[in-house]
């Protein structure tokens, strides 16, 4: 490739949209435009940075025994209604009707889709184990997209779902995915850390992000310098909501139109009669917070934004909210279906008694009976785990530290399958559902966490192995036949034994290119002036440590491999 004939505008100016550092130096580099909020366009070097991720991505997966299938992008309506999930994915799920009128979405994830798949194929034990995966567009119509490719509405991913016969042929699957992402993120050349992504229930953990150390992440980690804990903030540790003895008796839902808001929630604590809320509770500034969510998904969608001052919550569904505590009649309510603001206040923390509200919208719980439908537990215990707690596993104290969540992996048991019946007949004959779990990888978010994790104020500094070109050849003025000629052939030399070089034979003075050389962040830069004719000598500059190296005109090609 000659930049003569590469895509590639830089800037000079940092765009003032761009918050975070990933976000300005692709806009600089020439690597992204901007489509719409949320929505870009890769141009070519950000292409070949993509390409590469996306081809560790593949070799890994591969390497467990994946198969790369290819699902669409538009989903019917049906299969995500089986599951029930059409009525609670919610505004986050981009909707679209044919000239039918038929429903359909632009696909988010792909349980559905796959799950229905295997379903209609496979009939016995002997097709499982099964890996699938796909490398493609996702949409989420996120509540704010921000932050360039970190958290786009269009979005690359992978998504692996394994399909196994057992839960300990789960556990086998899923303990290959998270060595494939471990070899994945180390091979992309970045610092990044597991973090059980759940409350890790008896058994161990039932999910794992993997986070990318980067002051700038969204996530909160801690850590144990002792042993080997370590979970996402929001998901570790909350002290243990009670679980419900007794069956619910008299609790019902009531219709009550109109009402929105869980204003007149007082206090509230406990477990759903479905077993399956979770407790999270914050510290604000304005007091404790607590929020009781559904356990499942849409607990991922929870945010704590430090810098409001107050709680938002990003609920995937209407039906997510349960309750929450510390708060006064009025200041809770939904700005959004999914973006309720909570603001804190610490005089009602001492209302214990239990008042439940906003289930759902427009339907809230009547005849509810403390200590029955739901089990009173002391609020000053329940709070998020904070840097010096003792660690939960081994008693030492914690750390915290932020990160980006570059992938996860996930075990759905037989969430799915139940809902879509998908069975197998085991090799007594008798039929099955299927034990499935999910893995994903943010291919885009991986390219922005790298850049996050690896730039100084000159520009991006690429790892060698996602680099788009490992070397930039330039000549210091070429219009200088023999220096350009010598470029030439350092650029073909460098080519040929497989290193990938990009020439820089623009007519620019020499500042302008190395300024561009460093803004992309190529790991090597070859400069051929005046010295490296004269004296046979080939000068190599290396990016992230600013060292300079002569190689031998005769064995450079060699040195810079
Ligand atoms: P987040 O917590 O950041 O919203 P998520 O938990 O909703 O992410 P998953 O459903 O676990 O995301 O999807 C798998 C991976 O896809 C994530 O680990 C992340 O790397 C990537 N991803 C998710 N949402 C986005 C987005 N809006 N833009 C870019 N990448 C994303
Ligand atoms: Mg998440
Ligand atoms: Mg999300
Ligand atoms: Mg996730």
């Amino acid at each position: 490739m000659r930049a003569s004939n590469l895509y590639a505008p830089t800037l000079r100016e940092t765009p003032a949209e761009a918050e975070v550092i990933s976000h300005q130096l692709m806009l600089r580099a020439g690597m992204i435009r901007k489509a719409a909020g949320g929505i870009y366009t890769y141009l070519p070097l950000a292409w070949r940075v993509l390409k590469k991720i996306e081809d560790i991505i593949r070799e890994e997966m591969d390497a467990k025994g994946g198969q790369e299938l290819l699902m669409p992008i538009v989903q019917p309506a049906e299969i995500w209604k089986e599951t029930g999930r059409w009525d609670v994915y919610g505004d986050e799920m981009f909707r679209l009707k044919d000239r039918h009128q038929r429903d359909f979405c632009l696909g988010p994830t792909h349980e559905e889709m796959i799950t229905t798949l295997v379903r209609d194929e496979v009939r016995s034990y002997r097709q499982l184990p099964l890996l699938l995966y796909q490398i493609q567009n996702k949409y989420r119509d996120e509540i704010r997209p921000r932050f360039g490719l970190m958290r786009g509405r269009e979005f690359i991913m992978k998504d692996l779902y394994s399909f196994d016969r057992d839960e300990e042929g789960l556990n086998e699957s899923y303990n290959k995915m998270y060595d494939a992402y471990t070899r994945v993120f180390t091979r992309c050349g970045l610092t990044f850390r597991p973090v059980e992504a759940d409350s890790g229930a008896i058994g161990g953990s039932g999910s794992h992000e993997f986070m990318v150390l980067a002051e700038s992440g969204e996530a909160a980690i801690v850590y144990c310098t002792t042993c080997d804990y370590a979970a996402n903030v929001e998901k570790a540790e909350l002290k243990p909501i009670h679980a419900m003895e007794e069956e619910r008796l008299a609790m019902e839902i009531v219709e009550t139109p109109g009402r929105k808001t869980i204003g007149d929630v007082t206090a509230f604590l406990g477990i759903s009669p479905e077993k399956t809320v979770k407790t999270l509770a914050y510290q604000t500034e304005k007091g404790l917070v607590l929020a009781l969510v559904r356990g499942d998904h849409e607990v991922n969608e929870i945010k704590l934004k430090n810098e409001l001052n107050c709680l938002q919550l990003e609920l995937a569904s209407e039906a997510a909210v349960i309750g929450a505590l510390g708060c006064e009649p009025g200041f809770i309510g939904p700005v959004g279906v999914k973006d309720i603001t909570i603001v804190a206040d610490a005089t009602v923390m001492n209302l214990f008694n239990v008042v439940c509200g906003a289930n759902k919208v427009d339907k809230h719980y009547r005849n509810v009976n403390p200590g029955r439908d739901f089990t009173a537990t002391k609020v000053a215990d329940i709070r998020l785990i904070q840097e010096n707690d003792p660690c939960p596993r081994c008693g030492a104290s914690v750390k915290t530290a932020r990160g980006i969540e570059v992938g996860q992996v996930f075990k759905l048991y037989t969430k799915y399958s139940n809902a879509l019946g998908a069975t197998y007949l085991d090799e007594n004959g008798q039929e099955r559902p299927i034990v499935m779990g999910c893995y994903g990888i943010g291919v885009t978010r991986t390219m922005a966490a790298a850049i996050e994790q690896n730039h100084d104020e000159n520009g991006i500094i690429w790892p060698v192995p996602i680099a788009p070109f490992q070397v930039v050849v330039i000549p210091v003025n070429a219009k200088e036949e023999a220096q350009m000629s010598l470029a030439e052939e350092v650029y073909t030399e460098l080519n040929k034994a497989g290193v990938e070089a990009i020439l820089d034979d623009r007519n620019e003075r020499p500042g302008v290119k190395f300024k561009d050389a460093d803004l992309i962040g190529y790991p090597l830069r070859v400069t051929i002036g005046p010295k490296a004719l004269s004296e046979g000598r080939v000068e190599v500059k290396v990016r992230r440590t600013g060292e300079i190296i002569y190689f031998d005109k005769a064995n450079y090609v060699s040195e810079v491999q």
